[in-house]
C-alpha cells in the first residue's frame, strides 16, 4: 500500500511528537492531543493513523510506545540504511560529523568528492573517495540513499551519476529543482528492486529563510532599491 506523500510527512511529525512524549514519560495520547501538537485536525490524525494499522476511536487513546513502534515500522526506520554523502565541502563535513545513527539505523557508508585536495582525507574515520569509484562502491556495499551536497551547478550531473550507480533515493541540499534522473537499465533494476522510482527529497534552509522574511517583513521598513 502506498501512503500519500502528505501523510508520510505528517507521520514523521507524529513520530517526533511521540518521541517528545516518551522523553517526558507520557505513556498515553489521543488523536486530539496529537492533532493539537501537530496543528492538524483530530480527524486527520485518525485518518493518517489508519495507514499504520491504528484505527483510533473517539475517546480511546493510543499507547505512545506502541504507536511510535508502528510508525517506525511503516516508515522503514527499523531497517538499516546505508548512506553516502556526495560533496564533501562545508555542508558535507557538517553532515558527516552529525550523528545520524543516534536513534535510527542510518549509517554513513561512504563519502565522495571530486576535488583532489579533499579526496584521500577523512572525516569521522571515513575516507573521502573519488566519485569515479562510486559505481564499484555501490555494487560492493549496497548503498540505499545519498545526501547530495555539491554546488547547485553540479547537482543535476551528480544526481545522474548517483542513479547510474544504482542509488535511487536522494536527499538534495543543493538549491535547484532536480529533474529526477531515469534509471539506466530498467531490466537490471527490476531484478534487484521491488520498485525503481527515483525519489528526491529537498532540504532547503534558504527557502525557509525566504518564507520567514515574508512573515517578518516590516510594513513600512526600508527596502533595497535594486531588488
Ligand atoms: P562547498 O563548495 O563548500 O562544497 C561543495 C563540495 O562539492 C566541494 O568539496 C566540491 O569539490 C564538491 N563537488 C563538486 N562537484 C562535485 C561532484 N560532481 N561530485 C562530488 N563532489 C563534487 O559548498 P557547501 O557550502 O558545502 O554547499 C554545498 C551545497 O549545499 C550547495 O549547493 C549549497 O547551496 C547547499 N546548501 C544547502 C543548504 C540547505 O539547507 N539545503 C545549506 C547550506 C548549503
Amino acid at each position: 500500500m502506498t501512503i500519500p506523500s502528505a501523510t508520510v510527512s505528517r507521520l514523521v511529525t507524529y513520530l517526533r511528537i511521540l518521541e517528545e512524549l516518551e522523553l517526558s514519560e507520557v505513556r498515553h495520547t489521543s488523536s486530539g492531543d496529537l492533532a493539537e501538537r501537530a496543528q492538524v485536525t483530530a480527524f486527520q490524525v485518525r485518518k493518517d493513523l489508519t495507514y499504520v494499522g491504528r484505527h483510533g476511536t473517539r475517546g480511546k487513546g493510543y499507547t505512545v510506545a506502541v504507536l511510535k513502534r508502528e510508525i517506525i515500522r511503516v516508515l522503514g526506520l527499523n531497517q538499516r540504511w546505508k548512506v553516502v554523502i556526495v560533496g564533501m565541502g562545508r555542508l558535507g563535513h557538517a553532515i558527516a560529523n552529525f550523528p545520524v545513527a543516534a536513534e535510527y539505523q542510518f549509517e554513513y557508508a561512504g563519502l565522495f568528492d571530486v576535488d583532489p585536495n579533499v579526496v584521500g582525507t577523512s572525516v569521522g574515520g571515513l575516507p573521502i573517495r573519488h566519485m569515479s569509484g562510486l559505481p564499484k562502491f555501490v555494487s560492493e556495499q549496497g548503498v540505499d540513499m545519498a545526501f547530495l551536497t555539491v554546488p547547485p551547478e553540479r547537482a543535476q550531473a551528480a544526481a545522474e551519476q548517483l542513479v547510474q550507480a544504482g542509488i535511487y533515493s536522494i536527499l538534495n541540499f543543493a538549491p535547484i529543482v532536480l529533474r529526477p534522473p531515469a534509471p539506466q537499465d530498467e531490466k537490471e533494476i527490476s531484478k534487484t528492486r521491488e520498485h525503481h522510482n527515483v525519489t528526491v527529497e529537498n532540504v532547503d534552509f534558504l527557502a525557509g529563510m525566504k518564507r520567514l522574511a515574508y512573515y517578518t517583513r516590516r510594513p513600512s521598513g526600508p527596502e533595497a532599491e535594486d531588488i
